[in-house]
């Protein structure tokens, strides 16, 4: 109850000082908006050839038309979601907008990004039944006061019409957050055991993961792969950005 009561009150807090300082764009700094429509139309969108699975772009020919453009990370590895989705690459003033959410709490940020993320969404149409944020470990959470991936999630919510579900994922115990230095395979064994899902009677229909960045994909693919296995799905994955 302590907890809940706190980072209500941290979120709240932070909602004071997004109002208290006049909103200022993540990009560029210039004064009026939280992303300005200049940032915003420069932002480098994730626009096809892609795989239609990780949404990676597929680079040679050799790497997809025989077998529908899946990339060769995707096939040599099958994911256990069924796609991924993001409006944009991760970097410019995208790398600004998640930093900003992540590590300054600037949550009105939150809602321009989510729309940006309906629109794609919309476009996409997997028909997903409820929203799963990403979670984050309860360490983290308390530390941060709040999962940006929830705020995206919420904003979306409001934007999407889908109901939001966070009390089915759990995150076990830390990983490095996006570690840059560490590889792949380190990566994905790091988070591989750290989902897990509550019991419960499976929700129907597709469930869309909500996250801020996929970078090897290997955090909702731990995700999905935990759902899978507790009888929930399919599942897809929308995230901001992705990093190519
Ligand atoms: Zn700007
Ligand atoms: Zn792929």
């Amino acid at each position: 109850m302590r907890v809940g009561v706190s980072s209500l009150l941290s979120v709240a807090w932070r909602r004071t000082l997004d109002l208290v300082f006049p909103p200022r764009c993540v990009g560029c700094r210039s004064f009026g908006s939280f992303l300005c429509s200049h940032c915003l139309a420069t932002m480098p969108r994730a626009r096809p050839p892609r795989c239609p699975v990780c949404w990676m772009p597929v680079l040679s020919p050799a790497e997809g038309p025989g077998d529908g453009g899946v990339c060769r990370r995707c096939r040599d590895r099958p994911r256990a979601f069924e796609a991924a989705r993001c409006p944009f690459v991760y970097g410019g003033a995208a790398r600004e907008a998640v930093h900003a959410l992540k590590y300054q709490g600037v949550s009105a940020v939150a809602e321009v990004m989510a729309r940006e993320m309906a629109e794609c969404l919309e476009e996409w149409a997997p028909q997903a039944a409820a929203l799963l944020p990403v979670p984050l470990t309860g360490a983290r959470r308390r530390s941060r006061g709040y999962n940006q991936s929830e705020m995206l999630a919420r904003e979306l919510s409001r934007l999407s019409g889908l109901p939001v579900e966070t009390g089915l994922l759990v995150r076990r115990r830390g990983a490095p957050p996006q570690a840059r230095a560490v590889d792949e395979a380190a990566r994905r064994a790091n988070v591989a055991e750290a989902f897990a899902v509550r019991q419960r009677d499976p929700l129907p229909g597709p469930l869309l993961l909500v996250d801020d960045v996929m970078t090897s994909g290997a955090t909702l693919d731990a995700c999905a792969r935990a759902l899978r296995g507790a009888g929930h799905g399919p599942v897809y994955a929308l995230t901001f950005g992705r990093e190519d």
